[in-house]
């Protein structure tokens, strides 16, 4: 059994409409996470039983389940769109975790809603396989991250590009509340309803700013600290989210809605990895400028919370998004002090580090190996995992450099070589081995999925069996595109 709670619902119906999820002819449970469904408390025998297949396949309506799709606005890639909403989403409700912690648990993929406009409600498993394995190892490599408990395939094909299989994720987020929803009620200048969502994020998220002074405006504070270290985080591992619009973009300052996402193979800033993103308004190194944009977005729905004085209201917003870019570098070197074991300030280390990211971009590497390489170059240790950067003179004169620069170090070397080893993954879902598992999985042989699955669950552990699971592929695909998760 599963025991629903319906915070959201309890909401105005201003802010979502009643959706019965779509009825799949076949269901079929893929996989689930062992793990999550412990902690979440759900019962493994039930979650295997034909209830829990369809609980988690929209087939029935669990009792205390009230189903309903979110609405919200968003910017979409700069363009203005007044309303989207879960197109293909259902929240079925919320549970309780082991520790207290509360948990949307939604259906995607479940069929049409009245945000759908002229979608499918439909999802396609190659998207969804992507979703659950990214999500996972986001969350293994420590990145704030919304989850995915299981997955079904619906028994249904689905038009695309091409008949692809149709499949249903159950995702399950903290929150699934986005700088969108804000924008939904702030562009309708719908105030109390705006104060109404502000509140629920306060109370559920944010309980420690309930009864300040100026709780909105703290806020919007905290949102800005989250999403400036979660795009922080982003960066020091070369993750690319693909789509920042604003309806992508997480209240709480998750990672959320897995569209055309990847990870970098070797290092170029100016990576886009979405077939729809043209412009490259979304590539790597423009994630923490569209972050501070959204931000603005989202300062521009609270303004009038904030006070009754227009000209303080903005001022006071302005000071923080103006503040964003250095909270955002700060945490930024955090990251990247770890992962070179810096504990200690040294004035040289942003030129170090700079220099090193000019290498990489000029010379072509890998970037995740270039980091966890660190810990077996700083032992000394001779491995096959070193040869990769062996051709580039650049990258074996800054490892001298790097060397020289850890002698002022007050730490063991043992303490150096855990640093290099948590903060560097040896294993990220690396862009070839998603699609070999997705073509897999079309024709419904999954090995390659439940291994890559497996390996992403332990990033950090340094194994040179896992050697061809650690590399880039032979010729990296520079055209290599992530389709729109539709
Ligand atoms: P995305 O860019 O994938 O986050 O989606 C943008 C909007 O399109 C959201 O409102 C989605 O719910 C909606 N959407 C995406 N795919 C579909 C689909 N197949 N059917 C209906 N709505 C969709
Ligand atoms: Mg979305």
């Amino acid at each position: 059994m599963i025991n629903f709670e319906n915070t959201f619902h309890n909401l105005k119906n201003d802010f979502y409409a009643n959706v019965v999820p779509s009825i799949p002819p076949k269901p079929e449970l893929i996989t689930y996470n062992k793990n999550l469904a412990k902690s979440l408390n759900v019962d493994l025998k039930w979650l295997e039983s034909s209830e829990g297949l369809e609980c988690f396949t929209g087939s029935k309506v669990m009792k205390n389940s009230n189903p309903l799709s979110m609405v919200y606005a968003g910017h979409q890639f700069g363009n203005w769109v007044p309303r989207l909403g879960d197109g293909r989403a259902i929240l079925l409700g919320e549970v309780i975790d082991n520790n207290n912690e509360r948990w949307d648990i939604q259906l995607k993929g479940s069929g049409v809603t009245p945000f759908s406009r002229n979608g499918d409600g439909r999802a396609a498993l190659g998207p969804i396989l992507r979703e659950y394995l990214i999500s996972h190892a986001m969350n293994k490599l420590g990145i704030p991250t919304t989850l995915a408990l299981t997955i079904a395939k619906t028994g249904e094909n689905i038009r695309r590009e091409k008949i692809l299989p149709g499949a249903i994720i159950t995702r399950v987020a903290k929150s699934h509340i986005r700088v969108g929803t804000f924008q939904y009620f702030a562009s309708q200048g719908k105030y109390e309803l705006l104060k109404d969502l502000s509140d629920y994020i306060i109370n559920r998220h944010f309980p420690e700013i309930d009864g300040n002074k100026n709780k909105y405006f703290d806020l919007f504070k905290c949102v800005l600290r989250k999403q400036a270290k979660l795009v922080s985080k982003w960066m020091s591992i070369g993750f690319i989210h693909g789509v920042m619009n604003t309806d992508n973009c997480s209240i709480i300052g998750d990672t959320i809605d897995y569209g055309p996402c990847a990870f970098m193979d070797n290092y170029k800033k100016d990576t886009v990895f979405s077939s729809i993103d043209t412009f490259g308004r979304y590539a790597f190194k423009n994630q923490p400028i569209i972050c501070q944009w959204n931000l603005v977005q989202l300062a521009n729905c609270l303004l009038p919370l904030f006070s009754n004085n227009k000209e303080k209201n903005i001022q006071m917003a302005q000071n923080e998004i103006d503040q964003f870019y250095q909270l955002y570098e700060n945490f930024w070197s955090e990251e990247l002090n770890n992962k070179l074991a810096f504990k200690i300030k040294d004035k040289d280390d942003k030129s170090l580090v700079e220099e090193l990211y000019n290498i990489m971009e000029n010379d072509n590497l890998d970037f995740t190996i270039t980091f966890s390489s660190l810990s077996s170059i700083f032992k000394n240790k001779k491995n096959r995992l070193l040869n990769y950067n062996n051709n580039s003179k650049n990258f074996k004169k800054w490892v001298l450099k790097w060397k020289s620069r850890l002698t002022k170090e007050k730490q063991s070397k043992i303490e150096i070589e855990e640093s290099l080893i948590n903060n560097n993954p040896f294993i990220i879902p690396r862009n070839h081995l998603v699609e070999e598992a997705i073509k897999d999985a079309n024709y419904d042989n999954f090995e390659k999925f439940h291994k890559l699955f497996d390996l992403v669950s332990n990033p950090f552990k340094f194994d040179e069996e896992n050697h061809k699971y650690h590399i880039p592929p032979e010729i990296i695909n520079n055209n290599y595109k992530t389709f729109c998760g539709t």
